[in-house]
């Protein structure tokens, strides 16, 4: 009998009730981060949470970014690999900040185009700062934000 990690699928994110409108809005093609609603305040927040952790207000929006950034990190996993994982290497997994917010960080996968495999961008051709720009791809039940190079 497999053992069940075997068999199982790539995961996709799971939405919580705080993370909820980032997922809503990637499924509109639209990168948009959380930021405090108070106006004395604004500053975007990422993960998502509840309370701001600069003015500690509660009210927060949803702000458009352009979805352009730069590649701050990444690595590329090498074997052993779960199956499902091992059958797309060798991919990536890069650290995207986002041009108007530096601080702002994003972990996906630097892919040719929206929907190619996570196998479609060589590793050697992937370069700290290199620009980048988000695209979205449906996988599943939900669009992620994954990225392409800005000149590939
Ligand atoms: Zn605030």
């Amino acid at each position: 009998m497999a053992d069940a990690t075997e068999t199982a699928p790539l995961l996709t994110p799971t939405a919580d009730d705080d993370g909820a409108p980032f997922w809503a809005y990637a499924a509109r093609g639209e990168l948009r981060i959380q930021t405090c609603a108070n106006p004395a305040c604004a500053e975007l927040r990422f993960p998502p949470r509840p309370c701001c952790p600069h003015c500690h207000s509660f009210d927060s929006a949803w702000r458009r970014m352009s979805g352009r950034g730069r590649i701050w990190s990444y690595v590329v996993p090498h074997p052993p690999l779960l199956p499902a994982y091992a059958a797309q290497a060798p991919y990536n997994a890069i650290v995207v900040e986002l041009a108007e917010a530096p601080r702002i960080r994003l972990v996906g996968n630097l892919v040719a185009a929206a929907d190619a495999r996570l196998d479609s961008v060589d590793p050697a051709r992937i370069r700290i700062g290199a620009r980048v720009q988000a695209v979205f791809a449906r996988v599943g039940d939900v669009t992620l934000p994954r990225w392409v190079l800005e000149r590939p």
